[in-house]
């Protein structure tokens, strides 16, 4: 599985044009305007190459393609040049570079306020969607304090904790079938007045959660690839969330949504399904652009916590192929993309490290600095 030839019919005389026309984005940010909701989307593992394979395979301008801003982010955790999802995302949730493997937890193994919390404890409604368990290390960063990715029992528990208004995602197992203790924490977030749903009772998409209450949806088991059955549900919930959120509080509100497994793809160095992978994510982000571009007060921000296989694009077999190839089944120390969008966008142009992200959605919040 080393080479895989992705082939295209028409590449750059289908894909730019179309480009322009495709941009119709509303621009409802003046310079100096402060959001009132903020959209965080991470596609783990989304370097500029895994974002190229995704345009060149779907022959036209993908959603990515509409954002007006664009940056770049420096990932590299607090003591490696090579960041792991876990201190890539405590870099968002917290603003500050952690060790590799460390949860919503600083390099000293002091637990630190993430975002989300802030903004629960500022009135605003609270959201996190994942295309994994949504205890894993991404999702679990804004949420939960751990030194131990993997401790994902633990980490569930902080999900009670730290009760969101909206949660879909995987990992149902770590609620109901625990090892390491006897509690059942699907029963106890309903007592405590959440609708919990899944996969096997009703797909997503013929879900219409009340408002009135929180919202938690469980996938499959197994963390299914975009492709299986039961994955389907990513586009949804970003069709899903921000209007449910937005009728959660007055306040505003604070989502974050995972392309999970774009970075999985690219471990196993599978170029066609990182491909499907990032057209998934992209068909997400499209849903949620639609409701920004409607609501006009959300700040849509797209970003990766790092690069994952040190992924190239190389000449096919035909003139008009590209070769995708990896370099490693790790990360990489590469910059990340990150594309803005909505009040406040124009402070993600430029180079900078991944905690600015964070220090940057803190202050259109309006919390400092
Ligand atoms: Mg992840
Ligand atoms: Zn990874």
């Amino acid at each position: 599985m080393k080479l895989l030839i992705l082939n295209l019919l028409a590449v750059f005389c289908a894909l730019f044009p179309s480009t322009t026309v495709h941009n119709s984005l509303p621009n409802p940010s003046e310079p100096g305007r402060k959001p009132k909701n903020i959209i965080l989307l991470i596609g783990d593992g989304m370097g500029l190459a895994q974002v190229t394979a995704g345009q060149y395979a779907h022959q036209k301008a993908l959603n990515l393609d509409r954002f007006p801003v664009t940056g770049l982010s420096r990932t590299q955790s607090a003591k490696h040049l090579i960041t792991d999802s876990a201190a890539g995302a405590t870099a968002f949730s917290c603003g500050c570079k952690t060790i590799n493997t460390y949860i919503g937890v600083d390099a000293k193994e002091k637990p630190c306020e993430t975002i989300l919390e802030q903004a629960r404890k500022n009135g605003l409604a609270v959201g996190l969607v994942a295309a994994c368990s949504i205890t894993h290390a991404t999702p679990a960063s804004f949420i939960a304090h751990v030194n131990d990715r993997a401790e994902m029992e633990q980490i569930a528990t902080y999900f009670i904790d730290t009760q969101a208004d909206l949660l879909i995602g995987g990992g149902m197992k770590y609620f109901n079938q625990r090892k390491s203790d006897q509690r059942n924490l699907v029963a106890e977030m309903s007592q405590k007045g959440t609708v919990v749903s899944d996969f096997s009772r009703q797909p997503l998409a013929e879900m219409h959660p009340d408002p009135q209450h929180p919202f938690v949806w469980f996938s499959a088991e197994g963390e299914p690839t975009s492709v299986a059955k039961g994955r389907d549900y990513l586009p949804v919930a970003a069709g899903l969330a921000p209007a449910f959120l937005k009728q959660r509080s007055g306040k505003g509100f604070f989502l974050m949504l995972e392309g999970s497994q774009i970075d999985w793809a690219c471990h196993d160095k599978n170029g066609p399904r990182e491909v499907s992978e990032m057209l998934d994510f992209d068909q997400a982000i499209g849903a949620i652009l639609e409701f920004a571009a409607r609501d006009g007060e959300t700040l849509v921000i797209v970003t990766a916590d790092h690069e994952t296989g040190g992924m190239t694009l190389e000449q096919g077999t035909s003139p008009d192929s590209i070769a995708i190839n990896f370099n490693t089944n790790y990360h990489t120390a590469s910059m990340v993309p990150v594309y803005a969008y909505g009040p406040g966008a124009e402070l993600f142009n430029g180079m900078y490290e991944n905690t600015e992200i964070y220090f940057r959605m803190r202050k259109l919040f309006g919390w400092g600095e």
